[in-house]
């Protein structure tokens, strides 16, 4: 349920009708927009009658909130949300491309590919230092010493960074080092993870799980925000189908079906959707027409010797052609880099 105050209401009603919602055990999600001050209350509405809130001073009207999904739907809050990381911002009208290889292989590689990546116009440095393998023999990724090097290389290439959290254990080591915190597809359900993200205030990076339906996506967002933490970006890297031909589906209709439904940014990531280095940059232009908030691709000095998914790893060159239309593309849809 959603409380939309008058665009003139005084502080001291609209902490009455806190108090009021506190009260009676409503979860109470405070938006401040340029006109109006919006609360959205979650809990058990059984046996409350909306006229009681509605009657109260400078209430304008209580809109119920049909979707499962309250805090991240368009009913809470009308206008987009734009999360920040440090100077990067991703939502409204400025793309974000988030860039790197898989996994971070070596302080030197990583280094490396993120001055060419800043260089061709990228603002996240991407790379797993906690892999999801899908073999317990494969490479697992260098853990808190990825995590140093991928920092210190954003840094000095003035991006911020994203890295994958795989458990709720990893949570303080990757608050140390680095900007956005990554749910990967395979623990996009993992409702523990989600909550105790929930309490964190960085950005949370929320993949779409393999199977899962656009609305189990929107609820996984919710549990996050329900904690308090509203900055979600929301991230379409394809879905588990009957084709066999590319690694996944990328289903980009469901970048203008969220942008219906919710205010989250959403970006696309066309490296884990196709699983071929030739099939990125077509989906990855795709992707901007199709209204994503940006892209997430994954880039590697040398693909063939890549410790993980090195078959859909741009060569640096193919990126930096990719920035270049992309930038056409995106005159054409209203967004600027
Ligand atoms: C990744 O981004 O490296 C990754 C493992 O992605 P996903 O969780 O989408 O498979
Ligand atoms: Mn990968």
């Amino acid at each position: 349920m959603v409380v939309v105050m008058h665009e003139t209401a005084s502080e001291e009603n609209i902490q009455n009708v806190i108090a009021k919602l506190t009260k009676i055990n409503f979860d109470v999600h405070r938006s401040t927009g340029v006109n109006q001050t919006v609360l959205g209350a979650v809990g058990d509405k059984r046996g409350l009658d909306p006229r009681e809130l509605e009657v109260l001073p400078d209430v304008y009207k209580v809109v119920q909130i049909t979707e499962p999904f309250k805090l991240a739907s368009r009913t809470f809050q009308p206008r987009d949300t734009i999360v920040k990381a440090g100077p990067v911002t991703i939502g409204g009208d400025k793309l974000v491309m988030m860039a790197g290889p898989c996994s971070v292989e070596g302080r030197d590689e990583i280094r490396e590919i993120a001055e060419v990546l800043a260089n061709a116009g990228a603002s996240v440095l991407r790379g797993g230092a906690f892999k999801p393998r899908s073999s317990p023999y494969s490479f697992q990724g260098l853990g808190e010493e990825g995590l140093r090097y991928l920092s210190d290389a954003a840094r000095e290439n003035n991006m911020v960074s994203v890295s994958e959290v795989m458990e709720s254990s990893q949570i303080p080591l990757l608050l140390e080092h680095i900007d956005i915190l990554q749910v990967g597809a395979r623990n996009m359900q993992n409702f523990s993870l989600l909550r105790d993200l929930g309490k964190i205030r960085k950005p949370v990076l929320l993949k779409r799980g393999l199977s899962a339906t656009i609305e189990e996506l929107l609820m996984a967002a919710e549990y996050i925000m329900a904690g308090g933490n509203y900055d979600v970006i929301l991230c379409e890297r394809g879905i588990r189908t009957f084709e066999k031909y590319t690694r996944n589906t990328l289903d980009l209709s469901a970048v203008p079906v969220v942008k219906k439904l919710s205010h989250l940014p959403i970006v696309a990531d066309p490296s884990h959707a196709t699983g071929r280095r030739d099939k990125v940059t077509p989906m990855a232009r795709a992707a901007i027409a199709a209204g994503t908030d940006g892209l997430l691709v994954e880039v590697h000095q040398n693909p063939e010797e890549a410790m993980s998914d090195g078959a859909q790893s741009l060569y640096p060159e193919q990126f930096q052609r990719l920035m270049q239309e992309l930038d056409i593309i995106a005159r054409a849809v209203g967004k600027t880099w």
